[in-house]
């Protein structure tokens, strides 16, 4: 598996080369800030390739960090789930895996420290007093009734918060910053709010819980985290993010660098909205080949050297865009054009009579097993007097520059012989039952003995040597280009994202292939053997992608 070389520097590495010859920086250390409550998905993989791929250029390093703050929507199967994904994908955090919630008692002591200068209070109004006294961007906020209480009254309040003395939502933990301020994420931030529930590492212990603001910067200072690499978003909590750090004199100080999230047409990237279509079942599960989970790709055949060239492809950007899901299609076609292993299958099957082939004659024919990849050698396949073609291979009646088999044309199934089709036999509903054919039995291989020119070459699989399979074409699962300007995005759905076919023809040795193998059905596209799905001797496939490639030109032209 080969990766796509890389092009020149984008903006946060111009940075990062700045910061190191011109600003003091002597070493690069990122980090990728899952929060657990949901499968990754290929907008965060956008995100690890680039976290990981800094560390990697400059010689640094990158942590795993789960931020979870969030009692109520986080789980240990989620970690358990990103962990696996970041592996899978390529990447490795060494021995620094670390958790938010790991940093509880510090963050605890840091906000100790604000409340003593003075810089934070505990505040009584209710979240909707809150909302209710925000202001605007122009008209200022209200400040707190609570706002000027005495450093030794809100240590003691602050205690109490942490000791379980309020309820859920009694008071909160704002710092004191300026509510007039033009930025909204200046007017008194929360820090802390009290949430009485169990967290999946902590358990009971804390009945407060820091908000991602606060939590998120301390944590960077808290593991030496250089660069802060996060999505468009959180630009403008950047001046909340410096505020903190400078007011815990926090030396180096790590710096938040932002950049344009990855959104790709017909899909949803919303954790909670891909939760949604778990739980009301409109997909099998996370891991449904149709969701763009690292999950799902992985089990629609999508190899992780794939997903990292589409990451390296769509590049970094400072302005929201939406990126084109044929381009991550391409990438895998890409990819599995050079690994997987050619193999015929007949998807909608008729059957062909070879009329003057010996009865009983089976013969073993040469069929090579990817012409990208000469090591790959060659296999051996059955050829017999009955075999299945596509019905689409067939036309009575065909249209000019129709070189497929028809009615007296004669066609070469590949790695077989040449074969001229004489007649048609019908079932009494009108449909062909069997196309009947004569060979040139000096045409073995597919090569006319004469030099005779054979346009058409189609495959085939014998009716006496093969295996019947199960195999799931996958349309978009959204027909609509943008979910989520829907109002319900549910809406968008595509009603025939998945067609599973059954009775499909394969060749026999397919029956023992391994689950997560991929393999490219000449002329249909590539398949990957189902994980969820497939038995032994019994696989089930599912289509990763056609065969058709609209993204060669514009990769080839260089793509930026
Ligand atoms: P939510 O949907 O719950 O707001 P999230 O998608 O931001 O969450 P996190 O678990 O917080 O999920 O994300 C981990 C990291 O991945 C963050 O640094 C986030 O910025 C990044 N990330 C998430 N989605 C994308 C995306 N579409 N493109 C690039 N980076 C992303
Ligand atoms: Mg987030």
């Amino acid at each position: 598996m080969e990766e796509i070389t890389k092009k020149a520097p984008n903006f946060i590495e111009q940075i990062i080369s700045d910061d190191l010859v011109n600003r003091g920086y002597t070493r690069v250390h990122t980090r990728f800030p899952p929060e657990p409550n949901g499968y990754l998905h290929i907008g965060h993989a956008k995100s690890i390739c680039l976290n990981f791929g800094l560390a990697k250029t400059y010689n640094g390093l990158c942590n795993l960090r789960f931020d979870d703050t969030n009692p109520l929507t986080e789980e240990d199967e989620y970690v358990q789930s990103i962990q696996e994904d970041i592996r899978w994908l390529g990447f490795d955090w060494g021995d620094r895996q670390y958790f938010t919630s790991d940093y509880f008692d510090q963050l605890y002591d840091w906000a100790v420290i604000l409340i003593r200068k003075g810089k934070a209070y505990v505040c009584d109004m209710t979240a909707d007093e809150v909302a209710a006294g925000r202001g605007t961007p122009t008209i200022p906020g209200k400040e707190s009734p609570w706002r000027d209480r005495s450093v030794e009254e809100n240590l003691d309040l602050f205690e109490q918060m942490k000791n379980g003395v309020y309820e859920n939502g009694q008071k909160t933990l704002r710092a004191r910053i300026d509510m007039a301020s033009p930025n909204m994420h200046l007017r008194d931030p929360a820090l802390y709010r009290i949430r009485k529930a169990r967290h999946h590492r902590t358990g009971d212990k804390w009945c407060i819980y820091p908000m991602y603001d606060w939590a998120h910067g301390e944590s960077d200072a808290i593991e030496g985290i250089t660069h802060s690499v996060c999505t468009l978003e959180f630009e403008v909590h950047r001046p909340l993010y410096d505020w903190f750090v400078t007011q815990l004199e926090i030396d180096p100080r790590p710096k938040q660098i932002e950049f344009a999230r990855l959104n790709l047409n017909y899909t949803i990237m919303s954790k909670r909205k891909l939760l949604q279509l778990v739980k009301e079942k409109h997909v099998e599960g996370w891991d449904d080949p149709r969701m763009p989970t690292l999950r799902g790709l992985r089990r629609r055949g999508y190899t992780p050297a794939s997903i990292r060239n589409f990451c390296e492809r769509v590049g970094v950007a400072k302005r929201e865009n939406i990126i084109d899901v044929a381009l991550l299609e391409f990438n895998v076609r890409e990819d599995l054009n050079k690994i997987a292993p050619r193999v015929m299958a007949v998807l909608n099957p008729v059957k062909l009579v070879i009329t003057n082939y010996p009865e009983g004659q089976v013969e073993q024919m040469d069929a090579i097993n990817n012409p990208e990849d000469p090591g790959a050698g060659s296999r051996k396949i059955a050829f017999s007097r009955e075999l299945y073609i596509e019905q689409d291979d067939f036309m009575e009646d065909p249209p000019k520059k129709y070189f497929r088999l028809s009615l007296g044309s004669e066609v070469r199934l590949r790695y077989g012989y040449l074969v001229t089709c004489n007649e048609v036999i019908k079932a009494d509903d009108g449909s062909i039952k069997e196309i009947h054919c004569t060979y040139d039995p000096d045409s073995r291989g597919g090569n006319a003995p004469d030099g005779r020119k054979v346009k058409g070459t189609i495959h085939w699989v014998s009716a006496v040597e093969n295996l019947q399979a199960e195999v799931r074409l996958y349309d978009r699962l959204f027909k609509d280009e943008d979910p989520n300007t829907l109002e319900n995005f549910l809406d968008g759905l595509n009603p025939d994202s998945m067609n599973i076919v059954n009775g499909c023809i394969l060749e026999k040795g397919l029956a023992s292939a391994e689950p997560g193998t991929q393999y490219q059905f000449e002329r249909l596209g590539y398949f990957c053997v189902d994980t969820v799905h497939s038995q032994p001797g019994k696989p089930v496939f599912n289509r990763t992608v056609g065969l058709r490639d609209t993204w060669s030109k514009v990769a080839s032209k260089g793509n930026g």
